[in-house]
């Protein structure tokens, strides 16, 4: 049986995400002795999960209170050498998925990310995995040790028991000298963060919203408000179709707050959420992919026979996407 450390960064009050939350209960679902290894400027004691057999371990301080590798990479090795653990779990989060696999090069073991599953296999973990852009899933296993597992987030429902009371062991470690210096976070606005992994619904643009419409004229500045206000009101997460985000990166600024990032399918994202709406857009294989885990799946398209039609959607609604969404936002308002 492995031992297992769940490895987390905490956030900047010191308490633990959600994408830490669920790594701890899919540890705990595997059984075994269980460390938790914290990383930050502070921890914040009682805000922890109270496991009273879990051994907690902290590096703390100023230095490691923000993303970088060479800090986050030391503090990370010292804690997994420190728990001894075979089994390494960290949440999949981008600041773990850049520091990680070099810290297990340096610890001689193996790392793997965006593991959708854990269980045990003839008594030894497993996780499953994805690959070829969400088509092929497969369950696998390594021999090497230690093994850093990165869960996608949204894979486990978080642990949610009592908080509270736990002894925390300080892991001293040096920082190690370092060229980068952390300045500040730069944000975009809050109506501009249009990407909200933990929105219930995914809201899908395609290229339709800037084609010539009934009338004969493109309608984009309409198209923006409309979208933009949906967006403000339902607070769903922005999607695109590869059309309408080319559109956007090329200059003729369709949906000012629409980027590469925000794409949806083979090439670009698979985002988890429990609804989706799709709008002008065609519903094609290779951006239908990246919606493989949503799981409600609505569209609005004026042609009866779009991909969407044929067995990609729950409901097609035959429609003007101006006219649904001018209609839904006066019912949100
Ligand atoms: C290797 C490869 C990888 C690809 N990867 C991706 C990917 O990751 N993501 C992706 O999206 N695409 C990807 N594509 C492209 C994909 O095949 C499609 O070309 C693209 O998704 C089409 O975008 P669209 O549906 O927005 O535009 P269009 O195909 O132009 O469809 C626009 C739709 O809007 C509808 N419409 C117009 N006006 C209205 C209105 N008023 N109301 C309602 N409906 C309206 C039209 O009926 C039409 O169906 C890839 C292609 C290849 C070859």
């Amino acid at each position: 049986m492995d031992s297992i450390l769940v490895l987390a960064h905490t956030e900047a009050d010191g308490t633990l995400g959600k994408p830490a939350l669920e790594a701890l209960s899919a540890a705990v679902a595997l059984g075994g002795e269980l460390t938790l290894g914290l990383v930050g400027c502070t921890v914040a004691q009682a805000s922890l999960p109270a496991l009273p057999s879990v051994r907690v371990l902290a590096v703390t301080g100023e230095p490691f209170a923000n993303p970088r590798y060479a800090t986050d990479a030391a503090a990370a090795e010292a804690l997994c050498r420190a728990s001894g653990a075979s089994l390494i779990l960290a949440p999949g989060t981008s600041r773990w998925a850049r520091v990680l696999p070099g810290v297990a090069y340096r610890l001689g073991g193996r790392a793997d990310t965006h593991a959708t599953g854990l269980a045990l296999h003839d008594g030894a973990p497993a996780i499953t995995r994805w690959f070829y852009r969400q088509r092929i899933e497969a369950v696998l296993t390594r021999a090497e040790r230690p093994w850093i597992v990165l869960p996608d987030a949204g894979c486990f429902a978080p642990w949610t028991g009592a908080t509270g009371a736990a002894h925390i062991e300080s892991v001293p470690v040096d920082p190690p000298s370092t060229r980068t210096t952390w300045e500040r976070i730069e944000a975009p606005a809050a109506d501009r963060q249009t990407i909200r992994p933990d929105a219930k619904l995914l809201f899908v643009a395609g290229a339709g919203w800037t084609k010539k419409q009934a009338d004969g004229a493109v309608h984009a500045a309409d198209a923006a408000a409309l979208i933009h206000n949906f967006l403000e009101r339902s607070q769903a997460s922005l999607g695109g179709s590869k059309s309408l985000v080319d559109l956007s990166g090329e200059g003729e600024a369709v949906l000012p707050f629409m980027t590469h990032m925000n794409q949806i399918g083979q090439t670009g994202a698979t985002p988890r959420h429990p609804k989706g709406l799709s709008t002008c857009c065609h519903g094609e294989e290779p951006h239908v992919v990246g919606w493989r885990f949503i799981a409600q799946r609505r569209a609005v398209n004026l042609d009866p026979n779009c991909g969407w039609a044929r067995g990609k959607a729950d409901v097609l609604y035959i429609a003007d996407a101006f006219a649904v969404l001018r209609e839904l936002n006066r019912l949100l308002a």
